[in-house]
């Protein structure tokens, strides 16, 4: 990392959420000064809820970014590992559907507290990261990279080398940008979606175990909404119910009393209902949130200012990746640095919008079409069987890895060749799936479908190494 290069001014990142936490941590190691602009007070020592999620699901792509910075045993011991879907059908019945036919492959439930406070640590850790907390930035004169902020109600401005955006999916200086749209030929799409999320919880029984089986993400898939839970270290699970903001039969405009909640929650989740400690409480207290999906282009301005994260590709929660993604932007702009960064940042920005945008845009995509599987297929049968033949295929063959492997496990495949090729095994799987049953399924001659899927699709083989190192 000992490239010649010494900017005259700081790197300010805006925002010291994940991703921003970790830029400025991957700068800071790289030996320049930085100054990190956080409009919260620390969350190290201030109780506030670290943001919109209390836990996120980790996997490959974000671990391979936090190595970079070292701290992947520190984070990892935080965490719970979850090894498939729990799906909880009307009657009280479970199914566990693995992630992954592989040994070992899981993702890792972690609260977002926590890792933030990992990476606000690593960052001072440089000894190069300069964090100004309840520090608002107010918008950023793009050219001349200058930030201004508001703290302690003055305000402010900072002179920077280059502004790098990673204050999420309210930007300010997405904003900035947004203001000279027709200068900078700036496109900018926000999509809501229908539906909203509700945070609950199920706490810890009286010996500190969890109430039900902790490693999984449990799923009450109700076609039109959902319930889900992901386990928390501590013997909790943070429960989450997506349901439509408004319209059909129960929406959260329909539930706006603790007797109608309570009603919902008795009849179409009564095998959990009891263990949700605070129901009315929880469901009144904390916010309902929105979801959308924001992508816009260019992500970088006269080689001064960039966005990353959130801020420059926003997604909907249901494949588990709006992080990993965003971990991933500052690996692979930390990976195109090199060794030898000689500050054409234009060029870095450059190249790296170019490489990354269609990535965003096919996570963003995955996202979306995720959301339809998790509430709707996951107790179809025909998905059931094409699960199957998932797995057994990844147990039997090094080179077979589903949709949700390409794009959860195999950090060198690029989303949008994951999309590729994951689209077209799905879409050949569940067709062969569908003239199946269940019954059925161990009998079939998996090298020859494996052949059939590679015809139809030209799988290159290999392309997932780096996670069948990791096992
Ligand atoms: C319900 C839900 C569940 C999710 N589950 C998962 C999951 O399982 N796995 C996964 O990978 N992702 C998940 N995500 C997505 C994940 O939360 C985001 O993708 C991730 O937080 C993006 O990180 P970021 O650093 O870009 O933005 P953020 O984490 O939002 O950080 C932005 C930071 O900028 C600060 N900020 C904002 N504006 C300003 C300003 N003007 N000045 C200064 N500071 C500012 C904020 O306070 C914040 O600290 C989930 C999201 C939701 C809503």
């Amino acid at each position: 990392m000992a490239s010649a290069y010494r900017p005259q001014k700081p790197v300010v990142v805006i925002g010291a959420g994940l991703s921003g936490a970790l830029m400025a941590t991957v700068l800071g190691q790289r030996g320049f000064s930085v100054i990190l602009l956080e409009k919260r007070p620390d969350l190290r020592t201030t109780d506030i809820s670290a943001g919109r999620s209390i836990n996120l699901a980790l996997s490959n792509r974000g671990i391979r970014a936090l190595d970079k910075i070292g701290i992947t045993d520190a984070v990892l011991q935080t965490t719970i590992p979850v090894y498939g879907r729990m799906v909880h059908d009307d009657r009280g019945n479970t199914d566990l559907q693995l992630y992954s036919g592989r040994k070992n492959l899981c993702n890792y439930s972690v609260k977002r507290g926590d890792l933030n406070a990992l990476l606000l640590d690593a960052a001072e850790g440089t000894g190069r990261v300069d964090i100004l907390f309840q520090a608002t930035c107010t918008h950023v004169d793009l050219q001349r990279a200058v930030v201004y902020y508001t703290k302690d109600g003055q305000e402010r401005q900072i002179e920077a080398e280059v502004v790098i955006g990673a204050d999420g999916a309210g930007s300010a200086l997405r904003r900035s940008m947004l203001q000279h749209s027709s200068t900078l030929r700036f496109n900018y799409m926000q999509k809501f979606i229908d539906h909203g999320y509700k945070e609950l919880r199920i706490p810890p029984s009286g010996d500190g175990s969890h109430r039900i089986y902790a490693n999984a993400l449990h799923i009450w898939p109700k076609g039109e909404y959902m319930l889900i839970a992901l386990p928390n270290a501590d013997g909790s699970f943070t429960v989450t119910l997506f349901l439509p903001m408004e319209g059909g039969e129960v929406s959260f405009a329909t539930l706006q009393t603790p007797e109608a909640v309570r009603r919902f929650f008795e009849r179409e989740f009564a095998d959990v209902v009891m263990h949700i400690e605070d129901l009315e409480g929880d469901f009144f207290r904390n916010p309902t949130g929105t979801m959308s999906t924001i992508k816009c282009y260019p992500w970088k301005t006269y080689g001064r200012t960039l966005l990353i994260g959130d801020a420059a590709h926003a997604v909907v929660p249901f494949y588990g990746q709006g992080m990993n993604a965003a971990f991933e932007d500052v690996r692979i702009l930390d990976d195109m640095m090199g060794e030898d960064f000689d500050g054409d940042w234009r060029k870095l920005f450059t190249e790296f919008e170019r490489l990354r945008k269609p990535d965003a845009d096919a996570i963003a995509d995955m996202a979306e079409e995720n959301y339809y599987e998790m509430r709707k297929y996951v107790k179809d049968t025909t998905f059931i069987i094409k699960r199957k033949l998932e797995l057994a295929l990844e147990q039997t063959f090094d080179d077979f890895h589903s949709k949700y492997s390409l794009v959860t496990y195999c950090d060198e495949v690029p989303y949008r060749v994951a999309q590729r090729l994951g689209h077209c095994q799905d879409d050949y799987l569940m067709e062969f799936s569908s003239n199946l049953r269940l019954e059925t399924v161990e009998h079939i001659d998996l090298a020859t479908l494996l052949k059939q899927i590679r015809k139809a699709c030209g799988t290159p083989k290999g392309t997932c190494m780096s996670s069948v190192k990791r096992e």
